[in-house]
């Protein structure tokens, strides 16, 4: 079954997808891999308190860190945030990166939860919302067909990569790659 998490690593570089679960190489992560799971779990314990009424959307029930699976689809992961209304259910994600708009690799992993949640509670996910650190505000996101053709896509390569065992190609810019875990392990780098 393909972890959810792996779909943010796969836009990243597909590369860490293969690292990740086709080698036993323990990386030693950056200092802002720390501080980004510390602002995770300050978020998360700041919505357990959350009314979210700026929101302005009625909901009965908040799911907060729930792990799921889903045997058809081939997909499982820890849902961090979400809410339940009677007619969908609508994800909500706190990331510690500065952005002006969501970009399209935040989205996608925002499609991430709500595909999962879709399919465990017999709703429909047409909504999601983000939020970066650098100003708090929350971007509402309108899921449209395209994006989910895109995760299932995004799901159909990792598999293939896993399935087939193939060290894929990487368009992974310096950028990314001096600040990789696994720099010292791609030949073909800097
Ligand atoms: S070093 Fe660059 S190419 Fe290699 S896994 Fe990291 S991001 Fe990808």
């Amino acid at each position: 079954m393909i972890p959810i998490n792996l779909i943010r690593q796969y836009h990243f570089c597909p590369r860490i997808v293969y690292f990740q679960e086709l080698t036993n190489i323990k990386p030693i992560y950056p200092r802002h891999v720390n501080f980004g799971i510390d602002y995770h779990r300050y978020q998360e314990k700041l919505s357990k308190n959350r009314k979210f009424k700026k929101l302005n959307i009625e909901f009965y029930e908040v799911i907060l860190d729930k792990y799921l699976e889903n045997e058809t689809l081939n997909i499982c992961g820890k849902i961090d945030l979400a809410l339940v209304n009677k007619d969908e259910i609508i994800p909500i994600e706190f990331k510690d990166t500065g952005s002006k708009k969501p970009n399209y690799a935040h989205i996608l992993q925002l499609c991430r939860y709500g595909v999962l949640l879709e399919n465990h509670y017999s709703k429909s996910f047409k909504t999601a919302f983000i939020s970066y650190s650098n100003n708090l505000k929350l971007h509402k996101i309108n899921i449209t067909p395209k994006i989910k053709d895109d995760f299932f896509d995004t799901i159909k390569k990792i598999e293939k990569i896993l399935e087939n065992d193939i060290f894929p190609n990487s368009s992974a810019n310096e950028a990314k790659c001096t600040q990789c875990e696994y720099l010292n392990y791609c030949d073909d780098r800097i």
